[in-house]
């Protein structure tokens, strides 16, 4: 898989460091109170799990399947709600866990559909933050990195399903896209 790999943006270290930088600033941010975090399957998987695994803070979790790539590079524009969390969340304080903030309608699409059951607040934690994508307004609370225009690989993030376990985040080569 490396060989696949134009150039490295974050290394493991770097995420692990931003991973427990995360870690402190929800603790803080969410004292006594309790959330209910929300993965989202399947790119946040690994960044979730290291972030809240040393915060030392009671936390209830669940998971949300939605698509909108569909194995390409480029979003399809519609978000599909492919598995639900099983949590009633009404006046719950909800914590998104994303991989990556794009053109921002799988966060809107999240928000709107957690704020429609009536969750008390929402915030939103994302590895990676692509604002030059946006198309629409979403914002997130808690940020790993803010990343340039490029398709991006790795800790989570896949090209047709693959890359995932990759443990870094990097820049698929031109011709992987090309020859497929
Ligand atoms: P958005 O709805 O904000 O455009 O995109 C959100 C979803 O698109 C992310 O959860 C992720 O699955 C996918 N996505 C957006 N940009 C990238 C990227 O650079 N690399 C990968 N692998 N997935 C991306």
């Amino acid at each position: 898989m490396d060989n696949d790999i134009l150039k490295v943006l974050y290394s493991k270290s770097d995420i692990q460091e931003a991973c427990q930088r995360l870690g402190k600033e929800i603790k803080s941010y969410y004292g006594d109170k309790v959330p209910v975090v929300i993965g989202v399957l399947k790119g946040a998987i690994f960044f979730m799990t290291d972030v809240i695994r040393d915060t030392d803070m009671y936390m209830e979790l669940d998971f949300m399947d939605v698509s909108s790539y569909h194995g390409t590079t480029q979003s399809s524009g519609v978000v599909e709600l492919v598995t639900d969390i099983s949590t009633d969340i009404s006046g719950r304080d909800v914590l998104i866990m994303e991989d990556i903030v794009d053109t921002g309608r799988t966060l809107k699409f999240l928000i709107d559909t957690l704020n429609d059951r009536g969750a008390s607040s929402i915030k939103v934690c994302t590895l990676l933050d692509k604002p030059s994508g946006r198309v629409v307004e979403a914002s997130s609370d808690f940020i790993g990195f803010e990343v340039p225009n490029e398709f991006v690989v790795g800790y989570g993030l896949d090209y047709e399903e693959k890359y995932r376990n990759l443990p870094y985040i990097g820049v698929l080569k031109p011709e992987i896209y090309t020859n497929n």
